[in-house]
Parts: structure tokens; sequence; C-alpha cells
């Protein structure tokens, strides 16, 4: 079969591959139709990032615990690209009830049993049943394959594949894999409790999640959302998404929030979450702080600010989402800014733009 491997800076390779075959009753074998380039995939689609970290953490700038708790080749070609999708399913193994051959699911882009306490408490992405950071489409754990592949193995298939509505178009939600549950993270848990919050939401290099906080936001009912950024292009997809107000990266801003969304994964976004967050605020971070850098934590003690970060916990919260998207509150279209052929894909994610999907046709529905 055909998969999509990252092999370095600015080169993506299709090669020929194995086709992996259902040997678990639980697991499923689906076809990806509608693939998304994640934020994360820009940072070293276009950056000899993996090199970086090596010279960087030998020369005390990058945080060295990367290495330790990631793997030393996570960012490092070949390995199959992708990690965002829809998919088909084609097979099931015997144990497998919630999902039949012809479904249309999201596929989480974290490996998850479903069944161990970390999962069962909805915090998905540290299942203890799978090795730590198990993932499709990074260097760590090559047996899971890519999402940019004819057929890939979804080894729980009951805990980790969420069925999508036929009356839903699917080509947007492929995201739903990481980006749009990940903007859950930053503000559901809070608005769920209580949505008459004033959000900020600073974006930069996390360059979707941002806008995704805006939609979720949005369709949580927040009194006020607004987007800071340095890209015009953005800043145009955030008036789009339904954000209150819209700032450059240098614009003074005297109000301060209830929640400040730091989308810009850098000490930068962070100085500025500080600076904006209201005094017993919450600060929101997005991405992975990859260069060390000191917590301020004396300025965010005399404001008493909270600080939340994380991985996402994608197949919970997606649930959550696709709820929001069912009944129609939420339009994650809004955010999609390439829409381009599977056999194009190349071309379609060296792209630099905000949201890159590729697609092609079903195998059992037309479309
Ligand atoms: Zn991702
Ligand atoms: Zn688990």
């Amino acid at each position: 079969m055909n998969q999509l491997y990252f092999i370095k800076k600015e080169k993506l390779e299709w090669r020929e591959t194995t086709a992996p075959v259902i040997n678990g009753s639980l697991q499923a074998i689906v076809r990806p139709f509608a693939a998304a380039k994640c934020d994360l995939d820009d940072i070293y689609l276009f950056n000899n990032l993996n090199t970086k970290l090596n010279i960087g953490s030998v020369l005390g700038i990058v945080n060295k615990d990367f290495h330790r708790l990631f793997g030393q080749n996570f960012f490092k070609g070949p390995f199959p690209f992708g990690h965002e999708c829809v998919a088909e399913v084609v097979e099931i193994g015997d144990q497998v009830k919630t999902i039949k051959p012809g479904d249309i699911a999201t596929v989480p882009f974290q490996i998850s049993c479903g069944s161990c306490i970390n999962c069962n408490n909805g915090v998905s992405g540290s299942c203890s049943n799978t090795p730590p950071i198990s993932a499709y489409g990074f260097g760590t754990h090559l047996q899971f394959g890519g999402a940019m592949s004819d057929l890939i193995k979804v080894p729980y298939a009951d805990a980790m594949l969420l069925k999508i509505s036929e009356h839903i178009d699917p080509i947007h939600l492929a995201s739903l894999s990481d980006n749009i549950p990940d903007a859950y993270r930053n503000v559901g848990p809070e608005l769920e409790k209580n949505p008459d919050k004033s959000i900020l939401v600073i974006g930069g290099k996390v360059k979707s999640i941002g806008l995704y906080t805006v939609l979720i936001a949005k369709a949580m009912g927040a009194s006020r959302i607004d987007y800071m950024d340095y890209s015009n292009e953005r800043l145009e997809l955030a008036k789009r998404c339904g954000a209150n107000n819209v700032y450059g990266f240098s614009s003074k801003i005297t109000e301060q929030y209830d929640i400040v969304v730091e989308a810009n994964s850098d000490k930068q976004g962070l100085f500025k979450a500080i600076k904006f967050v209201r005094p017993n605020g919450l600060i929101s971070s997005s991405g992975i702080y990859l260069k060390k850098m000191k917590m301020p934590l004396i300025e965010m003690y005399s404001k008493g600010v909270t600080f939340k970060t994380g991985i996402a916990n994608a197949r919970p919260d997606a649930e959550k989402v696709l709820k929001l998207i069912t009944a129609k509150k939420l339009n994650p279209e809004l955010v999609t800014t390439k829409i381009d052929s599977w056999d194009n894909a190349i071309e379609a994610f060296l792209t630099k733009t905000t949201k890159v999907i590729v697609n092609r046709p079903r195998l059992f529905s037309s479309n």
C-alpha cells in the first residue's frame, strides 16, 4: 500500500509499505479519506527540528527532558506522516462492538486502551497500557504508521474510534483527531462550569488550535472572545470565527481577561498572557515549550495566576466537540484555509497556511 513519509525538512515522499492486518480481537483496519496537517507538523516540516533539538540540548538552550520524555527520534525522519484523519472502517476484530465496516469515524492520534485508570478518568493521552506518547505519525512509535496511508490499524477500535453521522460533512473534521480536542482542553472544562467568561487567545506558532479555541468558546457561550496574533491571515480567520475584537501583537490592551490562551508557545506569549490575565485568572497553554525557559513565578504569585498545560486527551474531548458540531453550534470549516486532493498531498502539506486538509473519494459511499 501507499504511505506518505516525512523524510527531512521540506521533503515528503510516497513509499510502498506492507498493509496492516488484524491480529487481535479488539482491532480495526480503517482507510483514511480526509487528513489534516497538525500545527506541530508545520514546526518540523519547515525546520531542521531534530538537529536543532540535538544541538540546542548540548548548548543548554533546549530542554533536555524533551528527548527523555518523547524519545530520541520523535522528529527524526523518515517516519510515516500525519496523525489527523477521518476514515472509513474496513475490517473489525471479533470483539469490536461499537463500529462496523462502512462506518465513518475520527481516529484519535493517541493510542489508548479505554480500560485503564487513566483512560477511565478521561486522560487518554496517558494510557497506561501503551508506551508513553504512543501515537500515529511520529518517529518514536513507527509500528502505528501515519494517517496518510491507504490503511491504518487501530489497536483498540471501541475505545478509540468515534463514529461520525452520515449527516455531517466529515472533511473538515479531520483535525478532530488532535487540534480540535486540544482547543477544547484550553477552555472547555471552565466554560462547562460557567460560560460567563472573558477570553483572550494569543495566537501564533500553534496556528489552528488558537482559532479552534475561538470557535469552541463561542459555541459554548463565552461572554467575550478576543484574539491577538502577528499573522494577518489568522486575524482575518479569527474575525470569521466570531472573535469580538482582534489585535496585532504589539497592540496596547488595557483590559484583563478571565482566561488567556497562550497559543504562541514561547516566552513572549507567556509574558503577554501573564500581563493580560485577570487576578485569580487562568492561563491555558497550547503547544510545547521546547526552549528552556524560566516560569515567572513571582509575577504569577502576585496575581494568583493558575497555569494549565498538557497534551490533548484526544478521544474523550473529541466526543464533546462533536456534540457541538452535531448541534450546529460549531463550524470547523471556518478554520480550513486549503483543501486539496490526496494525490496532491505533498504540495498541499508544504504550503504555509493555517489549516490544510487533503481528501479522496470514499470506498463505501460516494461523496
Ligand atoms: Zn498533532
Ligand atoms: Zn488506557
